[in-house]
């Protein structure tokens, strides 16, 4: 049974103070939920990681960076790598997100290379993919879904597949509160299912974990995560409010 994980993605906001109060509320009620089924991951920026940290130990959600250098170390100022976020006991890390592509001019290459850095250090990949609103108008969001799996993901070996998350992200959706209709992110959904299939056969497929991004919160998350393959949510803003977040979490 492939895992359900909703995953909130804070991007830069947040002082130190709000950032403690927002996980602390994090903590205090996951230890009451009853979502033994659910992966809760919460992605801070990186000056939070070693706090939110902290307060994870005692409840049950993980913590993930937000990006990662697609280098291993040195004269790379101002990145991080993998390595520093595994000594530091983090369990997953965005990659590929829309706003990395689009401000630092991401490639597909360096997403790919990104990937490894992580795999290499027993970090889970959250990979974002999605089609910008013009592509989607003209009818090509397969194909640059599948162009985005394909050239960032598929040099991988199945096993090394087996540890990647992968995020169906539209970017016309992204903090727009323009939210795909459960309709669209199933069909997307199915077929990101079927490229892996195609590629790493039906077993692999079956345990690969698809969320949905893009204005899901705590209203329409239920609807979104009802699908058969809408396997949770990658939460932006809607994460930045602890019961909203906690709300999705409990939306299966
Ligand atoms: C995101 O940034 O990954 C995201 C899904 O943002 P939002 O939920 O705000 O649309």
């Amino acid at each position: 049974m492939r895992k359900k994980i909703v995953a909130g993605n804070w991007k830069m906001n947040k002082t130190f103070d709000d950032a403690y109060e927002l996980v602390e509320k994090i903590a205090d009620e996951m230890e009451h939920l009853a979502t033994p089924s659910v992966d809760v991951v919460v992605c801070p920026p990186y000056p939070f990681l070693e706090m939110c940290g902290d307060l994870s130990q005692e409840s049950f959600f993980a913590v993930g960076a937000q990006d990662v250098s697609a280098h291993e170390s040195g004269a790379y100022t101002g990145e991080v790598a993998a390595p520093m976020l595994a000594s530091m006991g983090i369990d997953y890390c965005i990659v590929g997100h829309s706003e990395r592509r689009a401000y630092h001019n991401e490639s597909n290459e360096e997403i790919a290379d990104k990937v490894k850095q992580l795999l290499a250090n027993d970090i889970r990949p959250i990979f974002c993919c999605g089609e910008k609103l013009p592509e989607r108008e003209a009818g090509t969001q397969f194909k640059v879904v599948e162009k985005q799996i394909s050239e960032s993901l598929f040099g991988l070996t199945a096993d090394e597949f087996g540890d990647v998350v992968i995020a169906y992200e539209p970017v016309w959706a992204i903090g727009t509160g323009k939210t795909a209709t459960p309709q669209q992110a199933q069909e997307m959904h199915a077929f990101i299912r079927s490229l892996i299939a195609k590629q790493y056969g039906s077993h692999v497929a079956d345990n690969a974990t698809l969320l949905y991004g893009g204005s899901c919160n705590a209203k329409n998350a239920k609807e979104l995560f009802a699908n058969p393959d809408v396997d949770g949510g990658l939460i932006g803003g809607a994460s930045l409010k602890a019961d909203d977040f906690l709300t999705i979490v409990q939306s299966f």
